[in-house]
């Protein structure tokens, strides 16, 4: 608030010259904040009844026989659009953490996360008619990366869902790891729809979603604004190439935990 905004702006003018800036960038960076706390708030305080409206109707669509005719259908699209908002209420709330960092990171092994990530796909891909291949490099070094494994994973898993919502039947879809000096790069690749060039510099931007793909069911817009923060979060990037047609290839990028830093977490010298 006001009387937070005010050490600053008498220290930045103390060092003089810079008070104008301090005194335009302080209240913008609080105003950020605040959003992303009220975004964080509003997306925990709206979870409960929404989650409330669709356990009811699911309840309700369970035991038909005690409904009226012409009741169904009604309680259908009232579920429908709760499990819409509630998606919705995750991402957001998903995207406002990310924005707060990782606090307590933990070791995190890529391969596991991408193998498992792998298996709870098949079905669906198989469903759709895609080829699914896992590629990890053979490498002795570890995949081991810090950060925290639900947001690594939630990062996955939008990047796989696109592919395969992007991907017409019959296509491909591949995961690759691969390992640099000192990152470890995940790539999620398809043969799908691609995205035009023009497209491409807002693919990460909230809401935002290509004409076309506007008019399908489902998809908010969040999925990569969520996995670019969270690849960000984690010291890491994101970024996505594509031929329009042929498919896209989106690649993180994670900063890899060394041996020696290991060691150090332990007591040892380390960097
Ligand atoms: P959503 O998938 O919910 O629409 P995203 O933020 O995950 O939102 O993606 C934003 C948009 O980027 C998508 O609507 C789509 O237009 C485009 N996009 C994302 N991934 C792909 C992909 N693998 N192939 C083609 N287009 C994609």
């Amino acid at each position: 608030g006001l009387a937070a905004g005010i050490p600053a702006v008498l220290l930045v003018s103390a060092a003089g010259g810079w008070w104008l800036t301090g005194l335009v960038i302080r209240p913008v960076e609080d105003t950020l904040r605040r959003l992303e706390q009220f975004a964080a708030d509003a997306s925990h305080e709206l979870r409960n009844p929404l989650m409330a409206i669709q356990s009811n109707c699911a309840v309700a669509i369970k035991y038909p026989e005690q409904m009226r005719p012409g009741d169904r259908q009604k309680f259908l699209r009232i579920e429908d659009a709760a499990r819409q908002l509630l998606t919705l209420v995750q991402e957001l709330l998903m995207l406002a953490r990310t924005g707060e960092g990782i606090a307590a990171p933990e070791p995190v092994d890529l391969a596991h996360l991408v193998r498992e990530l792998a298996a709870e796909y098949r079905p669906r891909t198989c469903e759709r008619d895609l080829q699914l291949d896992l590629a990890i490099e053979a490498s002795p070094a570890s995949w081991q990366v810090s950060g925290k494994a639900v947001q690594l994973r939630c990062l996955l898993a939008n990047l796989i869902e696109n592919a395969v919502k992007f991907t017409p039947e019959g296509g491909s879809i591949a995961i690759r790891l691969s390992r640099e000096p000192r990152e470890i790069l995940v790539q999620v690749s398809d043969t799908g729809v691609g995205i035009v060039p023009a497209d491409l510099p807002h693919v990460f931007d909230r809401f935002w979603r290509a004409d076309r793909s506007r008019h399908r069911q489902g998809g908010s817009g969040l999925g990569l604004a969520i996995a670019h923060g969270i690849a960000q979060a984690h010291g890491g990037t994101l970024d996505a190439r594509s031929v329009p047609e042929h498919g896209s290839t989106f690649t993180v990028r994670l900063p890899a935990v060394h041996e020696s830093r290991r060691q150090g977490k332990n007591g040892g010298p380390g960097l």
